[in-house]
């Protein structure tokens, strides 16, 4: 319970994440559950269960696809390296498939390029969809200004759009990229069938596509939402029966391989990276970078600390290495650029925009030395 902020800051000892980090314990040991998961999923993918895992894959698909029907599966993808890698590897089991976007604004012209990809390399039909302006500058705007977060409504339409498309052209499996609840937070990986048996029941609507913490229904009501939106962001029970696999249960899921793929087929990365040393990331829309800058101000660690992670569970970087970047890049400043795209869509003035960004400055973790702030427990 880091609540009260009693406690220590503590750093997982294999990787670098602090226990300030919502959702991802440390153990006595000092490990944490994204660390433990890795080392579990390695033994799983690599034994004998590799097979198994890839003929649960191709059976599922079977099983699911409807005789003379036009898609067997729907894939979520954003324009990014993993959307790419996602369809390729798809294309492996079956060449009927439906991409579908959901664009919550601020996308970006590398991210349209790759987007575009799907349908002109990868020759994959693909929906765009996307909410009128006005409701989602209402939503952003709100929760930014009362959760430090612009994209508290984005995460449920990512994980409810795609299975209402699917339903809605008769498919009965919808694809994601990685599992966040396996690779980088408390859900603890025990065994195989944690890993193949996902259905989009309440349960994991309440838990993963909703937040928990926040009642999203009773803020739509506040904004005056129609009816009809309002839908896009509840529980249906017609979708209950969908089967939603993430890929990188079945296979390997690495951003490094991701990109080296994703690359040969024409995807294009950002010139210049801000707040991690990855470029490839990013890339698709400009709100992330808004929310990872507003991470760091209320937990203390930004986008640098989650790649430096990843790369120390893949074997890419050492700790050490892994503290310099963090260093270095986790806790620059939101440039003019994205201030400057946020201002304009929400239509607000950037002194607006900045009095918000500092409300959520965690006071217990951060402090004014000479005219600047830096934090009270950082990383060693
Ligand atoms: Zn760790």
């Amino acid at each position: 319970m880091i609540g009260s902020y009693n406690m220590k800051v503590l750093y997982c000892k294999k990787c670098i994440i602090s226990n300030l980090k919502p959702n991802n314990d440390l153990d006595d040991a000092g490990i944490c559950t994204a660390c433990k998961n890795q080392i579990t999923k390695k033994t799983i993918i690599n034994s004998t269960q590799k097979t198994i895992l890839r003929s649960s894959f191709k059976n599922i698909l079977k099983k699911n696809s409807i005789k003379n029907s036009k898609y067997d599966v729907v894939v979520a993808v954003s324009g990014g390296k993993d959307s790419i890698y996602q369809i390729v590897q798809l294309k492996k089991f079956t060449s009927k498939i439906l991409a579908v976007c959901v664009d919550f604004g601020l996308r970006t012209e590398v991210g349209e390029h790759n987007l575009q990809l799907i349908q002109n390399e990868l020759n994959v039909d693909l929906i765009k969809f996307s909410l009128k302006k006005n409701i989602i500058k209402k939503l952003a705007l709100y929760s930014l200004e009362k959760h430090g977060d612009p994209d508290l409504f984005n995460h449920p339409l990512i994980y409810n759009i795609p299975p209402i498309i699917a339903k809605n052209f008769g498919i009965n499996i919808v694809v994601y990229g990685e599992d966040p609840r396996i690779e980088y937070s408390n859900t603890k990986l025990k065994n195989i069938d944690t890993l193949i048996n996902q259905k989009f029941d309440k349960n994991y609507f309440e838990n993963f596509v909703s937040h928990s913490r926040i009642n999203l229904l009773s803020i739509l009501r506040k904004l005056s939402i129609p009816l009809e939106e309002r839908a896009y962001f509840t529980y249906q029970k017609k979708l209950k029966s969908l089967k939603i696999l993430f890929l990188g249960n079945f296979f390997k899921w690495d951003s490094i391989n991701n990109y080296k793929i994703a690359k040969k087929i024409g995807f294009k990365e950002n010139k210049t990276s801000e707040g991690t040393y990855r470029k490839f990331v990013n890339v698709d829309e400009d709100w992330n970078r808004v929310h990872h800058y507003l991470k760091m101000l209320k937990f203390g660690y930004g986008r640098c600390s989650d790649h430096a992670a990843e790369d120390i569970r893949k074997g890419y970087l050492t700790r050490n290495d892994a503290i310099k970047l963090v260093k270095k890049y986790d806790t620059q400043p939101l440039s003019k650029y994205y201030k400057k795209r946020i201002c304009e869509y929400l239509d607000i003035s950037e002194k607006k925009l900045n009095y918000i960004l500092e409300k959520f400055r965690n006071k217990k973790i951060w402090i004014k030395i000479n005219q600047k702030w830096v934090l009270k427990y950082p990383l060693k």
